[in-house]
């Protein structure tokens, strides 16, 4: 049987065409979507006593017209009506502006209820509402719902109730008995009957609290499915390795894991010993130790016979990682190779020679990767560094290099637990939480530009102890829109101020990337001791000797950013310094600036970053995997969201979900959004 709540909302007796065609214009056309279009806000009408409200409060009295009311006029159709109220033991005013005609509504010793501004110093209601007659006490809390249009609020509230009143038995639950008592939440009924009308606020909670869950576990349910079909219809590698050999190549390391190094080893192995695809996000500070732990993934691929690739966004990263892996793996007959843009003729010819026969362990490199001929033997591992700069399609384009290789994306931006459980929902993610032991904190100082001069100083001080320093602008070149600095001028101007004393160079993003590799040698070389750069030297790159970093109006740049920023320095074992300079003028801006000077974790500093800017901003963009909900709040609700993900993982691996009756209202939603049909991401 179709549900009734499928019916055109004009079925409700009370909404006639032209209403149906204002709630079509709002995208409601059923009496289902008509329930389900929730108050954005309440207003409280809660009598409350008025010596307790504060000035230009919004208050609702009961009161006793105690005199006639008197009706001016002031200008062309504008008026205002006084009347006085005896509220309790208080005599107060009452004023209705442009409603003349309530005059004669108004007489005296009649009871009437007002809501409005209160104005403590003139004893003053301006009046927005009122009622004739008594406070009705059942209904506090007035639903405000955001309309469009020729549709008021007033015929809203009707036309809700209306739906309520014919339809709320219609209404059935979409979560299990089993659930609801859990939590002790609310029938799905009781709760839209709640969101709708609340009788108080400790009611509206609770119809708050079971829709949170709901939209949290629903959303949850869409995205462990996902994972579980993806898993389950892409078979992957079992690799098989001699754990001894492995643990061996841990124990050659010159330093001990991390605690949160070995739990992500542990993690990626179980992973990659599965039958299953891995599709793993490795989440972790800069400095961390993420290149180890993929290494360690690395090393269990050759051991079980595979090949493995490692794909960076620039030449120099790559050259980096090559070196270092090179280094890491000598003596352990594992052979390692760097393929770039710079690679050619007959270099190239050998080593993709190489590589298809199996010769080649580890090829590290660009996206000159995913070329054409660039074809390996078996490869089982793909590991790409900063995920996020690459486009969905050059992964895919790299993972089809292989059979259903292995996949591990590692990125050094903290992402909020909360995003990373929504954003990368279908993804397993580990995190790295932890920093190597005998790390320097970097110190962090909030200066205003007033200071430059001793900043030069500092610069000075630093390169006279054989340091480098970056110094970072927003800009690339001038703009008549933003009154900030640019890299252009400061370049001159530092390249004007030590001349003969060092060598300052300039990195933008509008430099080939020769010339960009370009700079970056001679800074990791040490001929040029200032980098003055926009932020495209964010990424990933590694100049130990760098101890100093200066940020020009650190005020235009996201924390999650400054962060990343100052993760450039405090690589080596020198005392590093990060110098904000800012004038922020908001509270907001002062709080972030605060906020770096006090922490170095990035992971509080993400969280930090999340509260203040709110989800739809961290990405810095408009991050289309965002989901929007309703009532909940990733943010604040974040407890609930970690509930919900628990249980739907468990539940989509449950038997009894797939079969049982009480999960059938859940499996109709994963249908409807598409999901049980296995639709692809990534
Ligand atoms: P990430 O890639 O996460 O930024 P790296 O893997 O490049 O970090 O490690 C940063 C530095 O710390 C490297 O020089 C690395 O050798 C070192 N390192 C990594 N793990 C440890 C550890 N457990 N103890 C000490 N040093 C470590
Ligand atoms: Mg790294």
């Amino acid at each position: 049987m179709v549900s009734r709540l499928l019916d055109s909302v004009d079925a409700i007796k009370g909404i006639g065409e032209e209403s149906a065609a204002l709630l079509r214009d709002m995208g409601i056309r059923t009496v289902g979507d008509l329930l389900e279009y929730f108050p954005y806000r309440y207003d409280d009408f809660k009598l409350r006593d008025l010596a307790e409200v504060k000035h230009d409060e919004r208050v609702t009295v009961e009161g006793k017209v105690h005199s006639e009311p008197s009706l001016a006029y002031f200008g062309k159709n504008r008026s205002r009506l006084t009347v006085r109220l005896l509220v309790g033991n208080y005599l107060i005013s009452a004023v209705f502006f442009n409603r003349p005609f309530y005059k004669k509504q108004l007489n005296i010793n009649d009871i009437i209820t007002v809501s409005g501004k209160w104005d403590k110093h003139r004893q003053t209601v301006s009046v927005q509402e009122v009622t004739f007659g008594p406070h009705k006490s059942n209904q506090d809390l007035e639903p405000v719902y955001s309309v469009k249009g020729n549709m008021t609020v007033k015929n809203m509230r009707k036309f809700v109730n209306l739906a309520l009143k014919g339809y709320l038995d219609e209404i059935k639950d979409n979560l299990p008995e089993r659930i609801l008592e859990e939590y002790k939440l609310v029938s799905r009924r009781e709760a839209l009957r709640t969101i709708h009308l609340p009788l108080d606020h400790a009611e509206l909670k609770k119809a708050r609290r079971r829709f949170v869950y709901e939209e949290f576990l629903l959303f949850q349910l869409k995205m462990q499915a996902l994972r579980k079909i993806q898993r389950e219809q892409s078979k992957g590698i079992e690799h098989a390795f001699q754990e001894n050999r492995l643990v061996g190549f841990m124990e050659s390391l010159p330093f001990p894991l991390t605690n949160a190094q070995v739990r992500v080893v542990r993690e990626i192995m179980e992973d990659m010993k599965s039958p299953f695809r891995m599709n793993r996000l490795l989440q972790g500070d800069v400095g961390s130790g993420k290149t180890v732990v993929a290494s360690i993934s690395m090393y269990a691929a050759i051991l079980s016979g595979y090949q493995a690739a490692l794909m960076v966004p620039t030449e120099i990263l790559a050259e980096q990682h090559a070196e270092s892996l090179t280094n890491l793996f000598e003596g352990s007959g594992v052979n390692v190779a760097l393929l770039t843009g710079s690679v050619k003729g007959k270099r190239r010819r050998e080593l993709i020679a190489r590589l298809k026969d199996g010769e080649i362990h580890i090829l590290v490199g660009t996206h000159a990767l995913i070329q054409d001929d660039v074809n390996f033997s078996r490869l089982g591992l793909v590991i790409t560094d900063e995920q996020h700069r690459f486009g969905v399609e050059q992964r895919r384009v790299l993972r089809e290099k292989g059979e259903n290789p292995d996949v591990l994306f590692m990125t050094a931006t903290p992402i909020p637990r909360t995003l990373a459980i929504t954003v990368f929902g279908e993804m397993d993610v580990s995190v790295i939480d932890e920093l190597p032991a005998g790390r320097k904190k970097i110190e962090t100082y909030w200066v205003k530009h007033e200071m430059l001069d001793r900043i030069l100083q500092f610069i000075e001080k630093e390169v006279r102890l054989g340091r480098q320093a970056y110094v970072i602008c927003p800009l690339i070149e001038e703009s008549d829109k933003l009154d900030v600095q640019n890299a252009l001028d400061v370049h001159a101007i530092l390249h004007h101020h030590f001349q003969g004393k060092m060598q300052v160079g300039l990195m933008h993003g509008r430099l080939s990337s020769e010339e960009k590799d370009h700079v970056m040698r001679e800074f990791s070389e040490n001929t040029v001791q200032v980098l003055v750069s926009t932020t495209v030297v964010e990424v990933g790159v590694n100049v130990p000797n760098a101890t100093l970093m200066v940020i020009y109006d650190a005020d235009r740049f996201g924390l999650s950013q400054l962060h990343q920023l100052r993760g450039r320095v405090g690589r080596g074992s020198d005392q590093s310094y990060c110098i904000l300079m800012a004038d922020p003028k908001s509270e907001t801006g002062k709080e972030r600036m605060k906020i770096m000077t006090e922490t170095n974790d990035g992971f509080a500093v993400s969280e930090k970053d999340l509260e203040l800017r709110g989800p739809g901003d961290f990405f810095g963009r408009k991050q289309s995997g965002l989901p929007e909900f309703k009532v909940a709040d990733m943010v604040h609700d974040y407890r609930a969201l970690e509930t919900a993900r628990n249980d739907a993982a468990k539940l989509v691996h449950s038997r009894a979900f797939w079969e049982e009756e009480q999960y059938g209202p859940l499996r109709n939603y994963l249908e409807k959004t598409g999901v049980l049909v296995g639709e692809k991401l990534d």
